[in-house]
């Protein structure tokens, strides 16, 4: 790619940079990034390739998911084994619904760098810098603990290393096995007609799983296991450099040969995004895209001008690859129809085939009375519902949808079946930024978007 490199970045403006006091520290720990391994292989990375390009094509769906910040206490058995089994269950649920296979993207193993509107926030009375995520600065509200720490860096990467390696463990161990009991966890839904309307989806999935053992079709790999792609927002431009590398890609798999000279794969994750606080066309973080061979996720709201879209998928990709951008929209539930169909049709007649997938929590964010920040079930489900038709009416397909989820039964998000209430959130509110679907949240929204498929 002419003019690219690894670190052209640097030479253009940059957004959300953090400054380091101590040089010689980043030095030292970019030096130590360099050296360690990658965490994923070009391999994986083509096969998220190609199956992007399905989802441009309306032949797959993908679901993507998981915390809005990581934190490295994230990175322990019990909480990642909850966040992979509630994917599972989603992706399961909407592979019945939308009758596609469903390619599951985790926000897991590296989603620890927060864009913040504010380099400072005040907390307990005292104005501090803000917390920009653990591989940043610590939560801790005291000035020592929220300076930056570049040695952070390092521990960003074994805790992304030791999470993705228990996430590949399980799932090759059995975590993904369908024939063993899930628990569809429905107990909580209080409306008899929901509860019936879930009860008869799970009934359908398990006799198709049933039908698949009798005939023997259970024995092939996909039953026994899945794939998980890992994902986080490309915010630490040092850190994603560091770990970038020029990687061979194999030409197909029978291929003997040790393949063509290859792209430059950034290997902290299958699938990067650039935030919608990032994304200038003449930035540092469009220009460290643009080199990457990945696929790649641009967030897209209200403030993205129709013309400007179109710039930036020329910009990232030149050469139109279908399904190698993937285009996040997040409006609100109240400003998304006056948007995306301006949106889908700049891209359609400028012929990029991306896969369209609605975020529908970024632009539903609000604060109750009391200032807590939350979001509504019913805001986030309405938007989804309404990308849905908007992308049918224009002949387009909503290839997928990106949540901010957790496998916990945390009190952020407000209303579902088990009618959480603003009075409720303080009981388990546990998030080091935005507001995530509980897991019974979560597993209801995929019922209900199964259901809209299925209308
Ligand atoms: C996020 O995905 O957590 C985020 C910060 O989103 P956006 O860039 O769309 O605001
Ligand atoms: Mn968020």
């Amino acid at each position: 790619m002419a003019d690219w490199s690894p670190d052209s970045w640097t030479t253009k403006p940059i957004k959300q940079d953090v400054v380091y006091e101590d040089a010689q520290g980043v030095k030292d720990a970019l030096d130590k990034l360099q050296k360690l391994p990658p965490l994923v292989t070009s391999h994986e990375i083509n096969t998220l390739n190609n199956n992007l390009k399905n989802v441009a094509l309306g032949k797959a769906f993908v679901l993507q998911g998981g915390d809005c910040a990581e934190l490295f206490d994230y990175c322990n058995q019990d909480m990642i084994e909850a966040k992979v089994k509630l994917l599972l269950q989603m992706s399961l649920v909407l592979i019945w619904g939308a009758n596609k296979p469903v390619i599951r993207i985790a926000r897991i193993a590296g989603q620890f760098a927060k864009p913040r509107s504010s380099p400072t926030e005040v907390v307990n009375g005292v104005e501090m810098p803000s917390f920009r995520g653990d591989n940043i600065n610590g939560f801790d509200a005291d000035a020592k603990s929220r300076q930056p720490d570049p040695s952070r860096l390092v521990a960003a990467y074994f805790h992304s290393a030791a999470t993705l390696n228990y996430l590949r463990a399980s799932l090759s161990s059995g975590l993904a096995d369908l024939h063993s009991p899930l628990d569809w966890g429905l107990g909580h839904v209080i409306t008899p007609s929901i509860k019936e309307q879930y009860s008869r989806i799970v009934g359908a999935v398990k006799d198709a799983l049933r039908f698949m053992r009798t005939v023997g079709i259970d024995k092939d790999r996909g039953v026994e296991t899945a794939d998980i792609y890992t994902s986080h927002e490309g915010l630490a431009l040092e850190y994603e450099q560091s770990l970038t590398r020029q990687l061979s890609t194999p030409t197909t798999s029978s291929s003997t040969s040790a393949g063509t000279t290859g792209g430059f794969y950034a290997t902290s994750a299958h699938f990067l995004w650039i935030g919608d606080r990032t994304r200038q066309l003449d930035g540092a973080h469009v220009e460290f895209f643009r080199g990457i061979a990945n696929p790649i996720g641009i967030k897209i709201g209200p403030s993205m001008a129709p013309d400007e879209l179109v710039r930036l998928l020329d910009v990232v990709n030149p050469t139109r690859e279908v399904g190698k951008v993937t285009l996040i929209s997040r409006y609100g539930a109240a400003k998304i129809d006056a948007f995306l169909p301006a949106h889908i049709s700049a891209v359609q007649a400028s012929g990029h085939v991306p896969v369209w997938q609605c975020d529908p929590m970024h632009g539903n964010t609000q604060a109750t009375p009391s200032g807590v920040k939350t979001r509504h079930f019913t805001d986030i489900l309405s938007e989804l519902r309404q990308a849905l038709e908007i992308h049918r009416a224009a002949g387009s397909f909503l290839g997928g949808m990106h949540l901010e989820l957790t496998g916990e039964a945390v009190t952020e998000c407000v209303g579902g079946a088990a009618g959480l209430t603003e009075e409720g959130l303080g009981e388990r509110y546990t998030t080091f930024c935005d507001p995530r679907l509980n897991e019974k949240q979560a597993l209801e929204l995929a019922f209900l978007v199964a259901g809209f498929y299925r209308e």
